[in-house]
């Protein structure tokens, strides 16, 4: 089967997840199933096998557990984004946009060196706006964002066209719509 329908498969659907209305996408049934898992962890890195890629930057929480496999694969080092508050040395800070009201999200100053490869991953990306905000933090460290890469994209919601307004490009392994 292609990995589009093994990820939809594999995928659970909670109706009215976190409130009344909204469709969750929950890739634990997929972690959980060894080997969709590691099949979609060598289809997250297959493009960028011997590209030279210096960091992997996975968003906080569901991008810490695919980008700790995708960087080991990559041989690459791995920086976390996280909520702001968590980490402990000097961090720089964005604040963006939620569906209610704005949150900030941190990495740590000297996470990425100037010029460093960098490969941007989280799970899903709905609107957008969490990966720009991620794109934008990088590249203020001197990250080259070369590409931002999740598991489900919801193109509904335009979020890819926003990070290709950055220049980064975008891959994704299943759509829903
Ligand atoms: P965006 O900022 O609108 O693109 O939302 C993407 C962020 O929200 C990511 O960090 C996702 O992990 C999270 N997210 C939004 N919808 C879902 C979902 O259905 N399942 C899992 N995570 C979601």
């Amino acid at each position: 089967a292609d990995i589009a329908s093994e990820l939809d498969a594999a995928i659970r659907t909670i109706p009215n997840y976190p409130k009344p209305g909204v469709v969750f996408r929950d890739i634990t049934t997929m972690l959980g199933n060894a080997p969709v898992f590691r099949r979609t962890v060598d289809e997250l890195v297959a493009p960028w096998v011997g590209a030279g890629i210096d960091k992997v930057a996975g968003i906080e929480a569901r991008g810490f557990i695919l980008g700790g496999a995708v960087a080991h694969q990559l041989r690459a080092g791995f920086a976390p984004i996280r909520k702001k508050g968590k980490l402990p040395y000097d961090t720089v800070r964005i604040a963006y946009s939620l569906e209610y009201g704005v949150d900030e999200m941190e990495m740590h100053r000297d996470a990425i060196e100037p010029g460093e490869k960098v490969i941007l991953i989280d799970d899903l990306i709905a609107t957008g706006g969490t990966a720009e905000a991620a794109v934008k933090l990088l590249q203020q460290i001197g990250a080259n964002v070369v590409a931002a890469v999740f598991v489900i994209n919801l193109p509904d919601l335009g979020g890819a066209a926003k990070l290709e307004a950055l220049n980064v490009p975008v891959r994704t392994l299943v759509e829903f719509p």
